[in-house]
């Protein structure tokens, strides 16, 4: 069957068209330029929230009240009503939504979405396991977050991190910051492109509220989640480390909750750290010696990776709605400070040290660790200690 070209016309102006934009959107009468994208396989054009409006493209216009709509095109006119829409001059319906009860209203009764807003991770290296954590916690809802990562992102990121192309060349913290906002357009983010140690104190003494901050520890050593640990405790808030081990046949999940007498990473894994000597065997893996072509260590692949980072996001949940009365815990009655997960006990990968598990994705709950006389955190001295004698300005 063949179509005449004035029937085809009629064909494709008949396919209905659609308009998604926010109730406060809909609203805004002031003229402006609309930015989104349309597919035109749906016919449904997506107007993009204020605040990422340059990830979209230009759409059209606002056009004052009474205004001609444009012949060809989309275009918003402005009614009694807020804005009406139009395309080639015919007006097309529009669906508004709220944005934020939209956007979580698949955790509604697991998440209180209110709570969540509150509450503030401070993300060490925004590498594979640090985007995918952060990534993670903004579809829960975390309303603020302080990057840090000195690196910028490259083509061989690609296969493990979770932005794209698109992205390459970009500083790992704006592109996820991107990201993350693609999320959630209301999430606070501020970035801080080098590492923790170079951090300026105010960044962080704006960014801490005691009780609702959590420092996720992602580098690639021991001694940063020391130092982590250490900055942590100085500002009251919970910390959680998560490493790997060769090829991520496995990796360890640390976290330290202060006022709960805990001891601190440095105690178990730090320098003389008192985690068994099999433990602490693994510690090579987390040096980051570039070998002779130049390559730094590779911790494995994309999903290995993922299975043990996402057990350390499910603590992370767990740890950041402990205060909540209403929230039942995943993990954290059960897993112990120091977890150790492995994704293969197949020796080809994970060498002789695999013996130590008894299955593939095992998960240990029994580890337990303790005060190390020799840690320098302050781990073991009251509240009122912490300010005054141990971590002071100059120390950050
Ligand atoms: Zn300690």
């Amino acid at each position: 069957m063949k179509f005449a070209t004035q029937e085809l016309d009629f064909l494709i102006k008949e396919k209905k068209k659609t308009v998604f934009i926010s109730e406060k959107q809909q609203k805004n009468t002031a003229p402006r330029v609309l930015y989104g994208r349309y597919f035109d396989r749906t016919g449904i054009y997506n107007i993009f929230p204020e605040e990422i409006k340059e990830e979209g493209e230009v759409l059209g216009e606002v056009l004052s009240v009474n205004a001609k709509p444009v012949k060809e095109g989309f275009c918003a006119v402005v009614t009694e009503e807020g804005l009406a829409f139009f395309c080639d001059g015919q007006p097309i319906t529009y669906e508004a939504y709220s944005l934020y009860q939209s956007i979580f209203s698949r955790n509604k009764g697991i998440l209180e979405t209110n709570v969540m807003a509150e509450k503030k991770v401070v993300l060490l290296g925004c590498g594979s396991v640090g985007s995918l954590a952060a990534m993670e916690l903004a579809r829960c809802g975390v309303g603020s977050f302080l990057l840090i990562d000195p690196d910028i992102l490259e083509y061989h990121n690609l296969c493990r991190h979770q932005c794209g192309i698109e992205d390459v060349g970009n500083l790992k913290v704006d592109a996820l910051s991107r990201k993350l906002k693609c999320i959630n357009p209301a999430v606070k983010v501020v970035t801080f492109d080098g590492i923790l140690q170079n951090i300026p104190k105010d960044m962080l003494d704006k960014f801490c509220v005691e009780g609702a901050t959590l420092f996720i520890g992602c580098a690639d050593n021991r001694a940063a989640d020391v130092y982590a640990n250490r900055i942590s405790i100085y500002y009251q808030a919970a910390f959680l480390s998560i490493g790997f081990w060769e090829r991520a046949y496995a990796g360890e999940i640390f976290y330290h909750i202060p006022g709960k007498g805990m001891p601190c990473y440095s105690c178990a894994l730090g320098d003389g750290g008192n985690i068994s000597e099999r433990a602490q065997a693994s510690h090579h893996v987390y040096s980051n010696q570039e070998d002779t072509e130049g390559l730094k260590f590779e911790p494995g692949i994309s999903a290995d990776i993922n299975y043990i980072t996402t057990i350390g996001i499910k603590l992370a949940i767990d740890i950041l709605n402990a205060s909540n009365q209403e929230y039942i815990p995943r993990l954290l009655r059960d897993l112990k400070q120091y977890t150790i997960i492995c994704n293969t006990s197949n020796p080809q990968i994970g060498g002789e040290m695999v013996e130590i598990f008894s299955y593939p994705l095992q998960v240990s709950t029994s580890l337990v660790v303790g005060f190390n006389d020799k840690c320098k955190n302050a781990c073991r001295l009251e509240e009122g200690e912490l300010h005054g004698n141990h971590i002071g300005a100059g120390n950050i």
